[in-house]
C-alpha cells in the first residue's frame, strides 16, 4: 500500500508566454519548432537534455530508415532533406546517390548494408538510407533550430499540464532554477513518450519493451575484422575508424521494461552496461580484430522502441498500408519492406479532446504494427514537420489545431517541400 504526504500549496511562476510550445527535442520536435517558427509563430522548443536528437543522437540510433518507398522512390523530403543536406556539406553523412536507389546490384546492396543501411529480407535493392555523425547532426540541430528563430530552452522537465476545458493553457516545467510555467497557445508532444498527452489526461496505449544500448567501438584492427567469418553485429558508419554496434532485444537482456517507470530504466541502464562491457570481453577474446577494442562510447539513451503512444482520433493500422486518406500529412516507406508504404493522416496527430494539443514523432496515434515504420526517424521529421505547420497555420486563422481542415495545411506542406503522395 502506497503512503502519501499532503504537499503545502504553492503559486508557480509564468516565466514566458509562447504561441506553440514544442516539447521534446528529438527528431520530431526539431522538425516541428522549426516548420511552427518558418511559419510566423512565435515558437518555443524544451528539451530536458542540453542536447537536440533524442534518440538520433544520443541513442546512437544514426541511420536514417528510411527516406524512399524501397522501389527507387523518395517518399521523406522537407525538413528531414534538409538535414541531410546539411550534414553532406559538412561530409557528415553517407547515402547512396538517387541513380542507386532501387538497384539490386548485388555489390551495392553488400556495400549499404555493411554500413547499415539495407535491412529485412531480400531480394534487396538499395535504398534511400543515411548514415550520420551523430555530434555533427547535434551541432546542424542547435543551427537548424536557432536559425528559424526558435527560443530554445533546454535542462526543463515536463511535469505537469494546466486545461481549461479543451484547451492546455500552461505547461509546467522543473529544473533547478524550480518549478515554472509556461503560458501557451498549442502544445506539440514531441516527448517520445506521450508525456503531455497523459498530464492532459488524453488517452494513451503503453507497451513493454527489451531495451537497446547501442555503443561504438575503436582500436579495432579492421583488416582483420572485415575478412573473418565470426564478425560480430556492427556497421560502419561516416567515420575512417571504429564501429557502430546495435545492441540490445530479447536476445541479450532477461526482461523487458515499462520505459516510463524510472525503477525499470534504472534497472536497464545498468544492466545494458554490464552486458554490453561483457560483450566486449567476448569480442576481444574471440572476434578477429578486436584483440585490442575498447568501447569508445555508449548512447546516453537507452533505445526505447515503445512506451507510451496517443489513442488519438485515429489509429493508424497494419491495415492502412498503401492506403491513402485525404488528410494525409505526411508519408513513409517500412524499413524492412520493399513498396510498403503508410499515408499518415492527420487525425492520427490529434487528441480526442485537447483542441490545441498535437502529437508528433513515435508518440503518435497508431498500432504496434504501425509504428514499426512511423517511429522512424524520417517519419518522425515528417509528423513533426506536419504537426509544427499545423499549429503556426491554425494560429494564423484564429483556430485550434484541431479544428484545422486538412486542404490547407497540405498545399503548405507540400509548399514546403514535403512528399504527401
Ligand atoms: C533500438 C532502436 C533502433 C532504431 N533504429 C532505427 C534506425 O535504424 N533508423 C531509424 O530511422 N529509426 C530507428 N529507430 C527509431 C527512432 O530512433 C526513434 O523512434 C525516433 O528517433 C524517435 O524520435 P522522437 O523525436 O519521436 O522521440 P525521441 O528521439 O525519443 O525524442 C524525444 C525527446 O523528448 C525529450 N523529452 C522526453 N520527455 C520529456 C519531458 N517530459 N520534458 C522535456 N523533454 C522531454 C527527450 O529527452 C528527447 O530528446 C530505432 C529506435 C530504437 C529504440
Amino acid at each position: 500500500m502506497t503512503n502519501y504526504i499532503r504537499e503545502p500549496e504553492r503559486r508557480t511562476p509564468v516565466v514566458a508566454e509562447t504561441d506553440v510550445l514544442v516539447v521534446g527535442g528529438g527528431a520530431a520536435g526539431i522538425a516541428a519548432s522549426v516548420a511552427a517558427a518558418r511559419g510566423g509563430a512565435r515558437t518555443m522548443l524544451v528539451e530536458r537534455y542540453g542536447t537536440l536528437g533524442g534518440l538520433a543522437s544520443n541513442g546512437l540510433i544514426i541511420l536514417l530508415l528510411t527516406l524512399d518507398d524501397g522501389r527507387g522512390r523518395q517518399v521523406i523530403a522537407g525538413l528531414c532533406q534538409e538535414m541531410v543536406d546539411r550534414l553532406a556539406a559538412r561530409s557528415a553523412c553517407l547515402y547512396p546517390p538517387p541513380q542507386e536507389w532501387g538497384s539490386p546490384d548485388e555489390a551495392l546492396v553488400e556495400k549499404y548494408r555493411r554500413m547499415g543501411l539495407v535491412w529485412g529480407s531480400g531480394p534487396h535493392v538499395v535504398r534511400y538510407s543515411v548514415a550520420y555523425d551523430p555530434e555533427e547532426f547535434k551541432v546542424e540541430s542547435d543551427r537548424m533550430v536557432l536559425e528559424a528563430g526558435v527560443d530554445l530552452r533546454f535542462h526543463r522537465w515536463a511535469v505537469g499540464v494546466v486545461r481549461d476545458g479543451m484547451r492546455l493553457t500552461h505547461v509546467v516545467f522543473e529544473s533547478k532554477a524550480g518549478r515554472e510555467a509556461i503560458a501557451c497557445s498549442a502544445v506539440i508532444d514531441a516527448t517520445g513518450d506521450a508525456d503531455i498527452c497523459a498530464l492532459a489526461g488524453e488517452p494513451f496505449e503503453s507497451e513493454r519493451v527489451y531495451p537497446w544500448l547501442w555503443f561504438r567501438t575503436a582500436n579495432v584492427d579492421e583488416a582483420a575484422a572485415e575478412s573473418s567469418q565470426q564478425r560480430p553485429f556492427y556497421y560502419r558508419t561516416v567515420n575512417e575508424s571504429g564501429y557502430l554496434h546495435p545492441w540490445g532485444s530479447a536476445q541479450r537482456i532477461d526482461r523487458d521494461i515499462d520505459a516510463t517507470n524510472p525503477d525499470d530504466l534504472t534497472y536497464a541502464e545498468i544492466e545494458c552496461r554490464r552486458l554490453v562491457r561483457a560483450e566486449l570481453d567476448r569480442m576481444r577474446g574471440n572476434a578477429p580484430g578486436f584483440e585490442r577494442a575498447y568501447i569508445s562510447g555508449f548512447a546516453t539513451t537507452l533505445g526505447i522502441t515503445e512506451s507510451r503512444r496517443l489513442r488519438g482520433r485515429y489509429v493508424l493500422t497494419r491495415e492502412d498500408m498503401d492506403r491513402p486518406f485525404d488528410d494525409t500529412v505526411a508519408v513513409t516507406g517500412n524499413w524492412t519492406k520493399y513498396g510498403a508504404i503508410y499515408s499518415i493522416p492527420y487525425r492520427s496527430l490529434l487528441p480526442p479532446g485537447a483542441g490545441n494539443l498535437l502529437t508528433a514523432g513515435r508518440c503518435i496515434s497508431v498500432d504496434h504494427r504501425a509504428h514499426h515504420s512511423t517511429k522512424e526517424i524520417p517519419a518522425c521529421f515528417a509528423t513533426g514537420q506536419a504537426a509544427g505547420t499545423a499549429a503556426a497555420l491554425a494560429l494564423q486563422r484564429n483556430e485550434d489545431a484541431g479544428l484545422l481542415g486538412a486542404a490547407p495545411l497540405q498545399a503548405r506542406l507540400v509548399a514546403d517541400g514535403a512528399i504527401l503522395g
